[in-house]
């Protein structure tokens, strides 16, 4: 039997493994991708690590999430369709696609209107089903396929969670006025593609905001009109001098309780603060604000179909400036996760396949 090369995680908080595991073949409505490009999302930390902080709480174990290993984890996929179903009638064997990985139940009224990110029982492709991080995968159904032919696969590749994910949140944020502002938190990969989805969008007036002023250079490239190194002491003063006292809007895609203190106290009047990032911690603020000061706390879970597919439409038509992207050979995984967790990436780590079928 052909086989093809994961790498897995064995145990929570070790190494990924390289492993052979037999080429499954695709039937009914399945679809046998060759994976050209698989992204390193900032999730995938949390998943080698296995679990997400919870503050008070504890901790959230991806066990508990019904993840099981070993497992292929990554979400991020594009490649090239190698095999189909006999039920298949829309994709061809040598067409590219990209992958929405994020696979609700199919039975419950998110599903059933396509908000595949609101379904509380999802079935995620990279945590519950085998991933990216492989020489293929199986992917359930054709209609999770999204066509990227001839696009570069490891420059939209990302598009499936971190573009979706700010494009969600931005909808939900809704229009800002020409005076008024928007802080994007967090220039990672997520606030990279949020800055340039932003741009896309319409909103004009963006405040970049990190730790590192590197990565603030580079969210100027992508459309950010103001940067702001978060470290200093007077970040909340400043961030509203910054936006001439209408920081309207925050879109947080850290997600720790550093850059919430930050937000709820820098934004004006009915602002609103969409959290999307998941470092994890407690989010405090004195409840009274939120009639006070008429402010939005509203958080965002990744994103749906159709949101990926006017995404790439928005790529194709060259609404959306390309993110900063470090294509890596997959076999060096586990280097790449000790860069991306020592902040040591500007934009997107993208594998792509290298030896690793030999
Ligand atoms: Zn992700
Ligand atoms: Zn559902």
């Amino acid at each position: 039997m052909r086989q093809y090369i994961s790498f897995d995680l064995t145990e929570w908080g070790k190494p990924f493994e390289k492993r052979r595991n037999n080429l499954p073949q695709p039937t009914g409505n399945e679809v046998l991708v060759r994976v050209t490009a698989a992204g390193l999302c900032h999730s995938d930390l949390h998943v080698q690590k296995g679990y997400m902080d919870l503050g008070q709480e504890g901790r959230l174990t991806f066990a508990e999430r019904g993840a099981t290993l070993p497992m292929t984890f990554g979400h991020e996929i594009a490649g090239i369709v190698e095999a189909v179903g006999g039920d298949v009638t829309n994709v061809q064997c040598g067409q590219q696609v990209l992958v929405f990985p994020w696979i609700g139940c199919g039975n419950c009224n998110a599903c059933h209107e396509d908000r595949e990110s609101d379904c509380s029982a999802m079935r995620i492709i990279g945590l519950k089903q085998k991933g990216g991080f492989a020489s293929h995968c199986l992917v359930e159904h054709e209609k999770f396929l999204v066509d990227i032919e001839g696009l570069d696969a490891a420059d939209v590749v990302p598009h499936s969670c971190s573009g979706i994910t700010v494009f969600n949140a931005l909808e939900k944020m809704g229009a800002l006025r020409e005076d008024e502002w928007m802080a994007i938190m967090g220039c990672g990969g997520l606030g990279m593609n949020a800055i340039s989805i932003a741009c896309a969008m319409g909103f004009k007036n963006i405040i970049a905001v990190d730790i590192d002023d590197a990565k603030l250079d580079a969210a100027r490239e992508m459309g950010a009109a103001k940067a702001m190194n978060s470290q200093r002491r007077d970040a909340v003063k400043e961030l509203q001098k910054m936006a001439d006292g209408r920081l309207m809007g925050v879109l947080d895609t850290f997600g720790g309780a550093v850059t919430g203190r930050i937000a709820v106290r820098a934004m004006s009047k009915a602002g609103r603060y969409l959290l999307v990032g998941q470092a994890g911690g407690d989010f405090h603020m004195p409840q009274v604000w939120l009639p006070q000061k008429a402010m939005t706390v509203r958080g965002s879970h990744v994103g749906n179909s159709p949101q990926l597919r006017k995404l790439i439409e928005m790529v194709r038509a060259g609404e959306i400036k390309q993110m900063p992207i470090e294509r890596r050979p997959l076999s060096q995984i586990n280097d790449a996760l000790e860069d991306l967790k020592n902040g040591r990436v500007t934009g997107r780590i993208v594998f792509q396949p290298d030896e690793i079928d030999k």
